[in-house]
């Protein structure tokens, strides 16, 4: 196995790697938790998988032992002859040397054809946990089912509850689009090299609730300036984003009988839904 301290260390030696900070590159060195993560996927031989970030191929190996493919996306040039090096007994994987924000995810697709249902797993690099999520959700594909590892603040903001310190524009988008849950906890003890944060495995299925919203694009928007400003109020986020009168932004929160001084943290989905659409979508 890849996955422990000793291999990843003889493999960075062999190919003179350094792990680049700028790259987000913290390995994975403890094979429990590669397993757990493989287990929680449920292994699968008519699954394909994609990985974002396979670094030296510590989860890709057990990935392509446990499902019908791997199509990984690695942006550091130096670490594409290592994967095809040390995975070259599978002939089930394709790396394409990419920013993976800047791939034809609809395209790419194609690689899966023979596969009943594609998912993700992935150790994701830290700095774009958020953009990659997005991408996943906002641009047309068929995938339904994600297991990212990601910073363990960033998993509590995910899955947080209305009312929380954690709860903002990302834990109602994903209210919105996912059920979301952290699977399990991750120490920073389980890199190479260790990095400041502990880690949280979370796994996300895709749904879509219907609010009968016209404009969805917009409603995205919305979720985002209700909580740009976390200390001001909802009337006061508001009155900074659209054109619109203090007094008459209040009306609207006192028409769904909330307060009009009230905090975004503490509406609920279905409460920013409802605002959302006697603002912007009412029939006059
Ligand atoms: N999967 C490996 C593991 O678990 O040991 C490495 C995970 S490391 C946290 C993140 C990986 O993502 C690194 O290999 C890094 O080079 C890669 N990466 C960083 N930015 C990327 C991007 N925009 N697109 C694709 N890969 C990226």
């Amino acid at each position: 196995m890849i996955g422990n301290i000793k291999k990843t260390q003889a493999i960075l030696d062999k190919y003179q790697l350094k792990a680049k900070k700028g790259f987000g590159q913290n390995f994975l060195i403890d094979e429990n938790i590669l397993k757990k993560i493989v287990n929680e996927a449920g292994p699968d031989k008519e699954t394909g998988v994609i990985e974002i970030g396979p670094g030296i191929g510590a989860l890709t190996e057990l990935l392509l032992e446990s499902f019908r493919k791997v199509l990984a996306y690695e942006i550091d040039r130096n670490l594409i002859a290592v994967l095809q090096e040390e995975l070259k007994a599978f002939n089930n994987f394709k790396v394409i040397n990419q920013d993976f924000l800047k791939t034809d995810l609809k395209q790419d697709m194609n690689y899966f054809d023979d596969c009943k249902r594609v998912i993700v797993v992935s150790n994701l690099p830290y700095y774009i946990t958020t953009p990659i999520i997005l991408k996943f959700l906002e641009e047309e594909n068929p995938i339904e089912e994600f297991y990212f590892m990601i910073q363990k603040e960033v998993g509590e903001r995910l899955v947080a509850k209305k009312g929380t310190k954690d709860y903002g524009s990302l834990s109602v988008l994903m209210d919105y689009r996912t059920d979301a849950r952290i699977l399990f906890q991750v120490s920073r003890n389980s890199f190479l090299p260790r990095p400041q944060v502990d880690s949280v495995i979370i796994r996300l299925n895709k749904k879509k609730l219907n609010f009968g919203i016209n404009n969805e694009f917009a409603f995205l928007k919305f979720i985002r300036n209700i909580f740009s400003q976390k200390r001001k109020t909802l009337a006061n986020n508001l009155v900074r984003a659209y054109r619109l009168s203090k007094e008459r932004i209040q009306e609207y929160i006192k028409e769904i009988d909330l307060n009009e001084n009230i905090r975004s943290e503490n509406l609920s989905l279905e409460q920013i839904a409802t605002l959302y659409k006697n603002i912007f979508e009412a029939p006059n």
